[in-house]
């Protein structure tokens, strides 16, 4: 990948704006130039873990914790489906007991039991709540959880090991993102981009990584510190620039792997009030408006300054950067459609006699 090393070290403003046109048409091409929505909404933030750069970190004992009971967030669900979203992401610090996850699957389960009753195909919900069991992403599944974010952050061991505790591991992350494709969820990925230390090495082996393991989807975002936060309250520099180098990936993710769902990150669009717009530019497709009642939003801080939107707001932006809503549609990652369709022909040919099958 040394044409990929050599954009990535270029700090010609051109040669940004000319990769961005080169992922703006290749979207085009291959999905358009519609944008899907993901609600999202934040059902707690508490978290056991305890990541140097989050917000919700556990030992973040300024942070004031709150939980959405279940019929708070199937009526927000009932809402947003009324509103034309076709999608949900629920997303939460990471609690992996029994108790949660028992939490977890009746709230999937009621929202599609109640938003298919009358026979459409109802809400697609994305689940982004961390490093669970393989039998409770498997319960989560069948409960009727479709597609899954866990984001790796970074693929390089030391890196990784530098922005958590040793009890969190690279390896355990892998393990899950595995167990996920494993039940056929549709899996997205993601990494942090200007990590104190992180290099654009570390970057071209993240890049690598997304294509060697065939993710769906992609949800990527600059580093922004936060100042609850062992790492933000260092002020250690990264030799990548978050702004420029989140673009940068964000648009070779797109060319190098044509057919996925991408996200526009709120992170970005906190980092720059035009972020959203470079965002779609830059080969995302998927926008995560945010649904999280208003009392609790404040408390649902990863990273220091971000950005809410009102959903008319960003409906403005996204068209006037050129492109429009999908509503009423899951908006599936193509890739992952394709991969499913070739499985579904394999286990026909697999059936059928050896002489058809020929
Ligand atoms: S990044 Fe996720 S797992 Fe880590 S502390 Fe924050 S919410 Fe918890």
């Amino acid at each position: 990948m040394s044409w990929i090393e050599n954009i990535l070290k270029d700090d010609n403003p051109a040669t940004l704006e000319e990769l961005i046109a080169k992922a703006d048409q290749v979207r085009r091409m291959c999905r358009g130039d519609e944008v899907y929505l993901r609600g999202l909404i934040e059902i707690t933030n508490y978290c056991q873990r305890n990541c140097y750069y989050c917000g919700l970190r556990r030992d973040n004992n300024a942070l004031e914790r709150y939980r959405l009971k279940a019929e708070e967030i199937i009526e927000l669900a009932l809402q947003a489906h009324k509103l034309g979203f076709q999608s949900l992401a629920l997303q939460s610090g990471e609690n992996p007991d029994r108790k949660t996850v028992d939490f977890l699957v009746r709230v999937v389960s009621e929202i599609r039991e109640l938003t298919t009753r009358d026979g459409s195909i109802g809400l697609g919900i994305t689940l982004s709540v961390g490093e669970l069991s393989y039998a409770d992403y498997k319960r989560l599944y069948e409960a009727g959880a479709h597609r899954y974010l866990l984001r790796i952050e970074t693929t390089d061991p030391q890196l990784f090991a530098s922005i958590h505790p040793p009890s969190q591991t690279l390896g355990k992350r892998l393990e899950c993102l595995y167990y996920l494709k494993d039940l056929g969820y549709q899996v997205g990925t993601g990494i942090m981009v200007g990590l104190p230390g992180q290099t654009s090495d570390h970057l071209v082996a993240d890049l690598q990584f997304f294509v060697d393991m065939d993710v769906d989807m992609i949800g990527l975002g600059p580093y922004i510190p936060h100042p609850q936060t062992p790492m933000g309250q260092k002020s250690v520099k990264s030799q990548v620039d978050p702004w420029v180098h989140t673009l940068k990936i964000m648009a070779l993710t797109r060319i190098l792997m044509p057919d996925i769902n991408m996200v526009a990150s709120t992170a970005l669009q906190s980092l720059r009030p035009d972020g959203l717009k470079w965002g779609l530019r830059a080969g995302a497709n998927v926008v995560m408006p945010i649904l999280t009642p208003i009392e609790y939003r404040e408390h649902y801080r990863l990273y220091a300054n971000k950005n809410y939107k009102p959903f008319s707001q960003l409906k403005a932006e996204v068209e006037e950067a050129g492109f429009r809503l999908g509503l009423w549609q899951w908006g599936d990652s193509l890739r992952w459609a394709k991969r499913r369709q070739q499985s579904e022909e394999n286990n026909e040919a697999g059936h059928m006699p050896a002489e058809e099958a020929m």
